[in-house]
């Protein structure tokens, strides 16, 4: 069989522990055989990152600006005792942190569906996919523990020495006290970035917030929304048959109890930080659960929802058996490699990561899968492979489809 050819690289960036394990050997067996791979590689691992003092990481985010789509394994992010483990010379931030800045972007993450492992909400027929506003609000605050007596206010000076002033609260007793900020030129990143992915995936778009009792703070949220969808997605929105919504925050939990799923919910800072989590973990796991950052200008960073399954890797450095779910980090290579051919207009790429997910989930669903899945399966005869086996499961599905 000839190899698939790629025109334009994708931007690779290799990560730590199991993951990357992972992915040097999804890369073997399911991509090398079937595609010509043309990568520009970056090695994210905490090594390397520690001897190019970092440097590594923003020249990938660079890298990506240049070319438009990247896939990222899973990275550590030190704490003190990474710091000792790795010998690094300092702390350094989150690549994902890094990534975010650099971009301006907003992190999707939607559910990866399979028969046999069921939504904890039963209605759940389709991926919900969350977007999360990344910037501000009670991740930037400022707060105060109130001694006694006293009185707060809100005090804005403008640039030219006006005040403008606002009792917030006349204290009788100790209490608490917090400062908030957003920005318009953020919101509207947001809000870009959601409106440009829903129209990609086809899907309605769902706003939410608490305007009715945040006139002014949730208020400017849904108004730059609505400027934005007005002056520049309205059209495009009626020619795909999708919608876009605002909804408050409440009505907005009951709606997608009793939904089907398959829409994009947008949420800000915080309400994105919990419904993810409520949301992954009723969809199933982490492990099944694909994440990509899209900036305003059409930037897509693709990675797993997980981090580096640590645990899993002293097993493997130990020579004992693991049994890694390696779906998400598939999905990354899939979503990135189908993204690339879609901008490239290279057809027979998209649909090999087409067939590389089918291959995937085909395999779930023939009963073979790793122990994670398997206790929560409701398919009879599972067949609970190793890490390496599960990926040889696909590549031989995969295999089998292409020859097809
Ligand atoms: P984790 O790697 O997501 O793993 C937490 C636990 O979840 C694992 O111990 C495992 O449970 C289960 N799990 C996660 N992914 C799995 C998979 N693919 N297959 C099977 N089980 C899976 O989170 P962590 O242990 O808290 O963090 C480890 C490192 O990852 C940290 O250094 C952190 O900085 C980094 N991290 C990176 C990212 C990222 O790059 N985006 C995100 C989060 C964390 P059992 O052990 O019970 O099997
Ligand atoms: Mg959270």
């Amino acid at each position: 069989m000839k190899k698939i050819s790629m025109t334009t690289p994708l931007v690779e960036m290799d990560g730590d522990e199991m993951t990357r394990i992972l992915w040097q050997w999804i890369k073997e067996d399911l991509l090398l055989p079937f595609v010509d791979l043309k990568t520009e590689y970056y090695d994210l691992g905490l090594p390397h990152r520690d001897e190019t003092d970092d440097r590594v990481t923003y020249e990938a985010a660079e890298a990506t600006k240049k070319y438009g789509v990247a896939v990222k394994c899973a990275t550590i992010t030190p704490n003190r005792a990474r710091m000792e483990e790795y010998h690094l010379k300092r702390l350094y931030p989150s690549p994902n942190a890094t990534f975010r800045a650099a971009l301006d972007g907003t992190v999707f993450r939607a559910p990866i569906l399979v028969k046999g492992i069921s939504p904890v909400v039963s209605g759940w027929k389709k991926p919900i996919t969350i977007a999360r506003h990344a910037y501000g609000d009670i991740y930037k605050n400022v707060e105060i523990s109130v001694p006694g007596k006293g009185t707060a206010k809100l005090v804005f000076t403008a640039e030219d020495g006006t005040v403008t002033e606002k009792t917030v609260f006349t204290f009788d007793g100790p209490g608490i006290l917090q400062g908030v900020h957003n920005t318009d030129a953020s919101i509207r990143n947001f809000a870009k970035s959601c409106f440009s992915y829903a129209l990609a995936a086809g899907q309605d778009l769902w706003f939410s917030a608490k305007d009715t009792i945040s006139k002014t703070y949730d208020g400017r949220f849904r108004e730059i929304f609505e400027q934005v969808y007005e002056e520049g997605y309205k059209e495009a929105f009626a020619e795909k048959g999708i919608t876009y919504f605002y909804t408050l925050i409440d009505d907005a939990i009951a709606r997608i109890m009793k939904s089907e799923g398959g829409f994009v919910w947008a949420c800000k800072n915080y309400d994105g930080d919990v419904f993810s989590d409520m949301l992954s973990s009723a969809f199933g796991s982490l492990a099944m659960m694909t994440s990509v950052l899209v900036s305003p200008d059409g930037n897509f960073e693709y990675e797993a929802a997980h981090g580096t399954v640590q645990r899993h890797y002293y097993k493997y450095l130990k020579g004992e058996t693991t049994s890694t779910n390696s779906v998400a980090t598939i999905f990354a290579w899939s979503g990135a490699l189908r993204k690339r051919g879609q901008l490239d207009g290279n057809a027979d790429l998209a649909r090999f990561a087409d067939l590389l997910e089918k291959a995937t989930l085909d395999t779930i669903e023939k009963g073979e899968m790793t122990g994670d899945l398997a206790r929560i399966t409701s398919l009879p005869d599972v067949t609970v492979l190793d890490s390496q086996a599960f990926i040889q499961a696909v590549a031989k599905n995969l295999a089998d489809m292409l020859a097809s």
